[in-house]
């Protein structure tokens, strides 16, 4: 069974970068009908915070990306660390390792004045003396001092390390018992299940240091996939400014959970030119193996295409549901089919949809002077009347093709070029020269409504 995982550190926020190899890892497990695991690390206490651990969660809720099983906190594992180490220490493949902090700074210094690169050098590996008074052991772990560690990763290849010039004997239990990162993430990974492992290539040099440890402790080697990084237009690791911001964030801004994994999973992954994914597509077609061996380009305009898609295909429905987050109810709105369908394939985002419907819905209290300007003529007053006069008196008025009528008649009538009526109605209603169409905009708004604002932009603007 395929066992994946996903592992942050809860030191700041999910951010997109994570959030992609969770969803790579989550897909690789639904796919082979295996188990995507959770692991919380959380072991440096300073810089871990429990609200940035429920941030994960949440995001990972709002995303609909479910793990399986309970989620592991390393936080409340030092037993079953400290029982490892006892025995590796029991069994020689570990030791205590008494140097102090002078010491290890003369070493640094030497090896620096010399030109090599600065590692431990193995002084207490064999060590069977007295131990010195006043020093707190360290625990380091036997790394082989010589030889290959070859890495069988998935998306680059067999990446060797040479042992001498990768591994020192890494410390693995610092001097208040606390264990170091690369050690554990090998023994919860063991402990977990996990055999397939999917991350950053931020992660490939800490490869070999697990793989030590787990040939120390005689576990099987998990395959590894190593996902090169997300760059931005420049071809540098993608910042804030670009985008990498709080996966939240793109919530609030008004993007659609499908939409930023359908985005997500294309970013180092692709299957032949099929830029849009269902989720089902998603988990049938993944594989990490054609994850792409080069970094990838944050693009916010395939973001907000993608979104756009999204919206456009959401039932009415969702979409007020989701409005609900910008403050605006339409539940009770009678026209909310007529504003939904209008504007479903206007707005890249959520957020934006709600913008153009307060617009929408909010009477004008001033005109734009430039519009007013260049399109409230002087027989701009009597194309308003007249169309107003077929508005009130009208039967039939609910369609958006109800008012285009109007609009049609008063066009024959006074044999005028559409622009005649259209831009100046566009200004009364919406107090600019922008927007939606206008047969909609009239139909959101209802006869009243309509009426009101035409007879306002008469008073102020002649
Ligand atoms: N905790 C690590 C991080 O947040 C990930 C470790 C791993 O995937 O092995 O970068």
């Amino acid at each position: 069974m395929v066992v994946t995982r996903f592992a942050p550190s809860p030191t700041g926020y999910l951010h997109i970068g994570g959030l992609r190899t969770a969803l790579f890892s989550y897909l690789w497990a639904k796919k082979n009908n295996g188990k995507f695991l959770l692991r919380i690390e959380d072991t440096d206490k300073a810089r871990n915070s429990a609200e940035a651990a429920q941030a994960i969660l949440d995001a990972f809720e709002w995303l609909g990306l479910e793990h399986d099983g309970e989620i592991t906190y390393q936080s409340q594992r030092d037993e079953i660390y400290a029982k490892y180490i006892e025995q590796l220490l029991s069994e020689g493949k570990a030791y205590k390792c008494y140097m102090s902090k002078e010491e290890l700074t003369e070493l640094r210094e030497t090896q620096m004045a010399n030109k090599q690169r600065t590692m431990y050098d193995g002084r207490y590996r064999d060590f069977t003396g007295t131990p010195p008074e006043g020093v707190e052991p360290v625990i380091r772990i036997k790394a082989p001092q010589s030889g290959t560690i070859i890495v069988k990763d998935g998306v680059k290849g067999n990446v060797s390390f040479q042992a001498q010039d990768i591994l020192d004997d890494f410390v693995i239990a610092r001097a208040d018992g606390a264990p170091t990162y690369n050690f554990v993430v090998a023994i919860d990974d063991h402990l977990m299940g996990v055999n397939e492992v999917i991350r950053g290539d931020d992660h490939l040099s800490n490869t070999p240091k697990q793989i030590v440890v787990y040939e120390a402790l005689g576990f099987d080697i998990p395959s590894f996939y190593h996902v090169p990084m997300i760059h931005n237009h420049e071809g540098k690791k993608l910042s804030k400014r670009d985008g990498a911001t709080d996966v939240m964030a793109y919530k609030e801004m008004g993007y659609l959970p499908q939409a930023l994994l359908n985005f997500l999973v294309r970013l180092g992954w692709s299957h032949g030119d099929q830029e849009i994914f269902s989720m089902d597509e998603m988990k049938e077609l993944f594989n990490p193996q054609d994850i792409n061996k080069s970094a990838s380009i944050y693009n916010t305009e395939k973001l907000d295409w993608l979104n756009s898609h999204y919206i456009k295909n959401s039932s009415n429905s969702d979409l007020a549901e989701l409005l609900t987050d910008y403050d605006l109810i339409l539940t009770s709105h009678d026209k909310k089919e007529i504003i939904l369908d209008e504007m479903k394939d206007r707005a890249k985002t959520i957020k934006e949809m709600a913008e153009l419907i307060k617009e929408i819905l909010q009477t004008p209290t001033s005109y734009d002077e430039k519009a007013v300007k260049k399109a409230f003529k002087a027989d701009s007053v009597a194309i308003l009347n007249a169309f107003g006069a077929k508005v009130s008196t009208s039967k039939e008025l609910h369609l958006p093709s109800d008012y285009h009528t109007l609009m049609e008649e008063v066009v024959n009538e006074m044999e005028i070029g559409f622009g005649k009526i259209g831009q100046p109605l566009r200004i009364a209603l919406l107090g600019k020269l922008s927007g939606p169409g206008l047969d909609s905009v009239m139909a959101i708004l209802g006869r009243d409504e309509t009426l009101l604002r035409i007879a306002n932009a008469i008073t102020a603007n002649s």
